[in-house]
């Protein structure tokens, strides 16, 4: 038996912008809820990005529901930073009054057994007996690394681009930047201030015009999603994808911005292109994405071997009372970003009041 503190009708595992959002609209729901995060200090994972990471998109188009982020003061013309990010999302917290427990670490969901219904949710700090469940662990914890063969003979440094945190370890070094996406774009554009660096990319990159900014990708994917979802003839093409911050056009300006097609294998010390030339390289970062944060969910049997679980939107269709929430358009439409995510988490809870009232707790 689980004792009445360890007792909620809703538990909300992670409380980055995904889990404040839901929090926010659960609160308002006048719903029993709690959040459980395993970092000592709020953030999510922006605390993670690296040290001159930059919103792309202005603030007032980068904000939670209920509150907007405050503008950058009037002498930095530039976007949000981390620390901004960061100190937003703790404030929207504090504001909202929004129960979060940390650090507390979820290690896994199970069914309850018996009359209760519900789930067990173990964590590091003792079980919780939950009505319902919703997951917004994100993806920082599981960045995802390709395979080459001849990797772990590798002699150099290897670091994926949630552990990168600023160029000057790497001052004078030869450089491979791994990824074509905007995480690629401004590591390198950082990194080669200071050392000799190659940008490895699947396909070209395709840079979007100087003067539009984020907010252009999240109109672009409305777009592909109403035309995908059969509202609209055809999907328009894309304009691109990375964003010209500054520090982008910058390195531009430098020269430093061509690509080359991955290389097919590691040396001890460097690698081999595909056209046979052996390369020596001292360090490779890889800007190559991550997975969802879910590997808790084992237990229950509804883990694809994506790492993904099936869906409804947002509801896990093989597990009534569970919700996935911010992990991308799979489980909401753009519900990875700060602005698209408040939908998810309005539609979310909604489902979850109508579940809790279809199934009402036992009478003690
Ligand atoms: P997270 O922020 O990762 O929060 C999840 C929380 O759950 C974390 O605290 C995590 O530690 C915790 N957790 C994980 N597993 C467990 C567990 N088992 N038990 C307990 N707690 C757990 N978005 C924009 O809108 N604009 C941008 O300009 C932008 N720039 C970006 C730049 C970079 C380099 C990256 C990587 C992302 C960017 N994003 C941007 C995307 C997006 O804002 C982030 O990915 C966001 O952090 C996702 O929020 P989340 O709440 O879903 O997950």
């Amino acid at each position: 038996t689980v004792s009445d503190e360890f007792t909620t009708d809703v538990l909300v595992i992670g409380a980055g912008q995904s889990g404040l959002a839901v929090g926010y609209y659960l609160r308002r729901a006048g719903l029993n809820f709690v959040l459980l995060d395993d970092q000592p200090a709020p953030g999510g994972a922006w605390p993670h990005g690296w040290d001159s990471l930059r919103l792309f998109s202005p603030a007032d188009a980068s904000s939670l529901p209920g509150w907007l982020m405050p503008r950058p003061p009037a002498a930095d013309s530039g976007f949000p930073t981390r620390d901004a990010v960061i100190d937003y999302l703790k404030q929207y917290e504090q504001r909202y009054e929004l129960p979060v427990r940390r650090p507390v670490r979820v290690a896994a969901v199970r069914r309850s057994s018996g009359s209760v219904g519900g789930f067990m949710v173990e964590t590091d700090a003792g079980t919780w007996q939950a009505r319902a469940v919703v997951c917004a662990t994100g993806s920082w914890r599981n960045p995802f690394v390709p395979v080459y063969p001849g990797q772990a003979d590798f002699s150099g440094v290897q670091l994926h681009s949630a552990q990168y945190q600023q160029a000057a370890p790497f001052a004078g070094q030869r450089v491979l930047v791994v990824g074509g996406g905007n995480s690629g774009a401004q590591v390198l554009a950082e990194v080669s201030q200071v050392a000799h660096t190659t940008w490895v990319t699947e396909k070209e990159p395709r840079f979007l015009p100087d003067d539009v900014d984020g907010r252009v990708l999240f109109t672009q994917a409305t777009q592909r999603y109403h035309a995908l979802s059969g509202a609209a003839a055809a999907p328009p093409p894309t304009l691109g994808d990375i964003v010209m911050v500054p520090p982008v056009q910058d390195a531009r300006g430098r020269g430093v911005l061509g690509s080359v097609r991955p290389f097919v294998r590691f040396t001890p010390t460097g690698v081999v292109w595909a056209d046979g030339r052996e390369e020596s390289v001292d360090a490779v970062i890889w800007c190559t994405g991550f997975r969802p944060a879910l590997s808790f969910l084992a237990g229950l049997g509804i883990l694809q071997p994506d790492g993904r679980v099936a869906t409804e939107v947002a509801r896990a269709t093989a597990a009534p009372g569970l919700w996935l929430v911010g992990y991308g358009t799979w489980t909401g439409f753009a519900s990875a970003t700060i602005i698209g995510v408040g939908r998810s988490a309005r539609a979310t809870t909604d489902e979850i009041k109508a579940f809790l009232a279809l199934n009402q707790a036992p009478t003690e």
